[in-house]
C-alpha cells in the first residue's frame, strides 16, 4: 500500500468516461517530484465510469496508487461539487503536493479548492522542482509580460498547489511491469454543490481536430494581411486533416486581437500550449510570448517572407517566402496528393 500522507498527487481528468491525455502528462511532471521527494504519486480520478483498464493505464505510466471517486453525479464538471468531493480527500489523506492542469476545469478547481484547504496556488508553471533541504515545491512561471520567469514556494501551507499546462511534458511510456493499488472510494452524496444542476452537454464544433490533441496544426499570423485570407490557413488544415484526421487550425494573438479567428485559435503565452508532430507557421514573427505556446512541437515550419524572423531561427524547415505563394503551391501538391489515394 503506498503511504498516502506526503505524497505527491496529480488529478486526472475525463470526459464521459475517457481518460485525457493531460492525465498522463501531469503523471510524468509528478513522478519526479515524487522520486525526489521519496515519496508515492497518487493520480486522483473524480468522475464516472472510468474503466478498470484505463486506471490501471495510470499506474502503469507513472502513478503508484490511483484514489478514485465515481459516481453518475460526478460524471460532468461541476466545481463546487469536485471541490467539495476534493477537499475531503485532502483533509482525509493530507498529500504534500497536489498538481492539476491548467485546463479550464483545472484553472476552475484550483483555486477554489486552495481557498478551502487555506492554502496557496502557482497557477500555469512552467518548471517544477524540489528545493534542497526543505523539500518545498518550486513553481516556475512566466511573469512580468513573459520577460522574467518567477519561482514561487508555498513554505508555510499544505498541500503545495500548482496548476501546469498542457502539452508542457510528455507521458511517461507505458511500462506494463508497474504494480500500484487502485483505491475506489464512495462518493458521499452530501458532497455536492448546492443549486446546480447540470442540464445537459453543449458540444463546440470544431470542424476538425481539438487544438491541443492536434497532429498537426497550421497556424497564421498577421503576415496574412486580411482577415478573408484566413481562409487559405482554413483550407490547408481541412486537407491535413482529411489525409491524417487530426489537423487543426491556430493563430497569433495579433490574428486573435483583429478578429479574423477567434480566441480559442490563440496559442501562446496568452492563449493555447500545444505539441503537435508538425506546427506549420503562416506569417507569425516569432515573438517570446507565441514560442510559449509551440516550444514542445517535434517539428516546426515557418513560412515568413524576412529571412531574419524570430520564428526562422526556432524552426526546423525554414521557407523564405510569400504565404500567398507557398500556402497554394502546398495545398495544390497535398490535394494531388489526396487525390491520387
Ligand atoms: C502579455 C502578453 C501576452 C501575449 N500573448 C501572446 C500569445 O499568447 N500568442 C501570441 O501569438 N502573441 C502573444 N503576444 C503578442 C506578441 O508579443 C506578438 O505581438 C504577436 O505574437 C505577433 O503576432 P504575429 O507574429 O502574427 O505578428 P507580427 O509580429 O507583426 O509578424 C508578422 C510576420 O509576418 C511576416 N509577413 C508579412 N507579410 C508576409 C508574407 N506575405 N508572407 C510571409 N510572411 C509575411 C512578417 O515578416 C512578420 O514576421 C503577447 C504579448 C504580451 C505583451
Amino acid at each position: 500500500m503506498s503511504d498516502a500522507a506526503n505524497a505527491v498527487w496529480v488529478m486526472a481528468e475525463q470526459f464521459e468516461g475517457k481518460l485525457k491525455g493531460v492525465s498522463f502528462e501531469l503523471l510524468a511532471r509528478g513522478r519526479k517530484l515524487a522520486d525526489k521527494l521519496g515519496t508515492s504519486l497518487v493520480s486522483i480520478l473524480i468522475g464516472h465510469a472510468v474503466s478498470g483498464a484505463d486506471m490501471e493505464r495510470l499506474i502503469k505510466q507513472g502513478a503508484d496508487a490511483v484514489y478514485a471517486v465515481q459516481d453518475p453525479k460526478l460524471a460532468c464538471f461541476v466545481c463546487e461539487t469536485y471541490a467539495q468531493v476534493l477537499e475531503k480527500l485532502i483533509r482525509d489523506y493530507k498529500p504534500a503536493i497536489l498538481l492539476a492542469a491548467a485546463t479550464s476545469s483545472g484553472r476552475t478547481l484550483m483555486p477554489y479548492t486552495a481557498i478551502k484547504v487555506h492554502t496557496g496556488l502557482t497557477a500555469d508553471c512552467t518548471e517544477l522542482d524540489i528545493e534542497e533541504g526543505t523539500g518545498n515545491l518550486l513553481q516556475t512561471r512566466p511573469a512580468i509580460g513573459g520577460n522574467i520567469m518567477a519561482t514561487i514556494k508555498t513554505p508555510d501551507h499544505r498541500p503545495q498547489l500548482a496548476t501546469v499546462r498542457p502539452k508542457s511534458s510528455r507521458p511517461l511510456p507505458f511500462d506494463d511491469s508497474r504494480k500500484g493499488e487502485i483505491r475506489l472510494i464512495p462518493y458521499d452524496p452530501t458532497l455536492s454543490g448546492k443549486g446546480v444542476e447540470v442540464m445537459g452537454l453543449r458540444r463546440e464544433e470544431s470542424g476538425g481536430a481539438q487544438l491541443e490533441e492536434a497532429d498537426v496544426i497550421v497556424a497564421g499570423g498577421r503576415g496574412l494581411k486580411k482577415g478573408e485570407n484566413f481562409a487559405l490557413i482554413h483550407k490547408l488544415a481541412g486537407t491535413l486533416n482529411a489525409i491524417n484526421g487530426a489537423a487543426a487550425v491556430g493563430a497569433s494573438r495579433d490574428a486573435v486581437d483583429r478578429a479574423w479567428v477567434s480566441y480559442p485559435h490563440q496559442i501562446g503565452l496568452s492563449g493555447k500550449t500545444v505539441s503537435p508532430k508538425v506546427y506549420i507557421a503562416a506569417g507569425i514573427s516569432g515573438a517570446i510570448q507565441h514560442l510559449a505556446g509551440i516550444k514542445t512541437s517535434e517539428t516546426i515550419v515557418s513560412i515568413n517572407i524576412d529571412p531574419d524572423a524570430n520564428l526562422h531561427k526556432l524552426a526546423d524547415l525554414a521557407i523564405v517566402g510569400d504565404v500567398f505563394q507557398v500556402i497554394p503551391e502546398l495545398q495544390k501538391r497535398l490535394e494531388a496528393r489526396l487525390g491520387g489515394k
